[in-house]
């Protein structure tokens, strides 16, 4: 079967020929993958800036959005049967006994930094026909999510996001009636965290790159939700024109516009930081590392990098939510469904919002 692989050492992303997975051990499940969204870590893995093959291969075979229907199921199996539909998650534990996060199964805390990431770090991905996972990293999805079931992994960014924001705001000793949430960044995660402000009654902006007419924003608004545009006003000043707000979700991996989210925060609010900048940019050097040390290892006001199951199942609940509120918006962020042997072109020349690989069209 074909797989998209990454060869970090020849500098090389190509289709190969792989053998098709069996199942193992008594727990593992047989998947054939239906869909596989792409983003920016899968860019950055394709432009040999990021990620690692499993240990002792030359090669990283991506993907790591994943929506899969189960094939076989090992005789430990007793969550899962033929037929159900899955998202595989994406961390996997270090091995380390004193790791508590990853023994405690919060491998999105890990302490180590050995955790294991499939189609990102040490194992491979889902950019392939079928599929082996071990039914504790499986999360079944229900049915009529199927045709977008594919942005549950990039919901999870958000879901965790919002669930640590919640429980910052949590602190104060007063009720915040009215909440305002800010949105930088007008990408996939930045328009599913404007989605889960809507549904949870923020008044919501979006800041982003990019004009006041184009399709972002009109997508915005039709959430319900109000889009200003970088182009036009600068960051600085955003809260001199918008206000300032209570909750900030930076979705932008800049380190610029990270540095710049705190400056339209009201007091007592809190900034969620899940964009990952690049290293380097010489002035930018320190900070940027620094700040991408923040995302990666959760640490300070604040930064997340997902995901747990919990967030997992707070993610298909968003997507049930947001598919009543705005389903048209939700079908829109998919703008562009192709197969296997076109992901390559589509890693490097990006287009739309959110590009999904489709796998094993015969079978579906
Ligand atoms: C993935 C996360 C992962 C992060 C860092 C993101 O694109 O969604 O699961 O933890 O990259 O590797």
């Amino acid at each position: 079967m074909q797989a998209l692989a990454v060869f970090p050492s020849k500098k090389s992303l190509q289709l190969i020929d792989i053998p098709q997975p069996k199942l193992q051990r008594a727990t593992d499940v047989l998947l054939r993958v239906r869909e596989v969204g792409l983003c920016g870590t899968d860019r950055e893995i394709s432009a040999f800036e990021y990620g690692s093959p499993p240990p002792g291969s030359d090669h990283l075979v991506l993907g790591h959005e994943s929506l899969a229907e189960v094939v076989e199921v090992g005789r430990d199996v007793h969550t899962l049967r033929p037929g159900d539909l899955v998202v595989a998650m994406v961390r996997r534990p270090c091995s380390h006994p004193e790791c508590r996060p990853c023994r405690a199964g919060r491998s999105d805390f890990c302490v180590t930094g050995d955790f294991i990431e499939r189609g990102i770090k040490d194992a491979d991905g889902f950019l392939t026909e079928y599929a082996v996972d071990d039914e504790e990293y499986l999360v079944k999805v229900p049915k009529p999510l199927a045709d977008v079931a594919v942005l549950i992994e990039p919901i999870t960014v958000v879901a965790k996001a919002a669930n640590q924001a919640q429980a910052i705001l949590d602190r104060l000793p007063y009720d915040i009636s009215h909440q305002r949430g800010l949105v930088l960044g007008a990408g996939p995660i930045g328009l599913l965290g404007a989605m889960a402000l809507v549904a949870n009654g923020f008044e919501t902006v979006v800041y982003s790159r990019g004009s006041e007419e184009g399709d972002r924003a009109k997508l915005v608004q039709s959430l319900g939700a109000t889009y200003i545009s970088a182009d036009t006003q600068p960051i600085e000043t955003l809260a001199k024109k918008a206000g300032e707000f209570d909750v900030v979700i930076e979705a932008v991996g800049v380190v610029s516009v990270m540095i710049a989210a705190s400056r339209s925060l009201r007091a007592n609010g809190v900034v969620a930081l899940t964009g990952i900048p690049a290293e380097g940019g010489a002035t930018e050097l320190m900070v940027g590392r620094s700040l991408r040390e923040l995302v990666l290892r959760n640490q300070v006001i604040f930064g997340t990098v997902n995901a747990g199951r919990r967030d997992y199942l707070s993610a298909i609940r968003d997507l049930e939510q947001f598919m009543i509120l705005f389903p048209d918006s939700v079908r829109k962020l998919i703008s562009h469904r192709i197969p296997l042997s076109e992901a390559s072109r589509m890693l490097i020349d990006r287009k739309g919002i959110k590009n999904v690989v489709q796998l094993n069209l015969r079978a579906a």
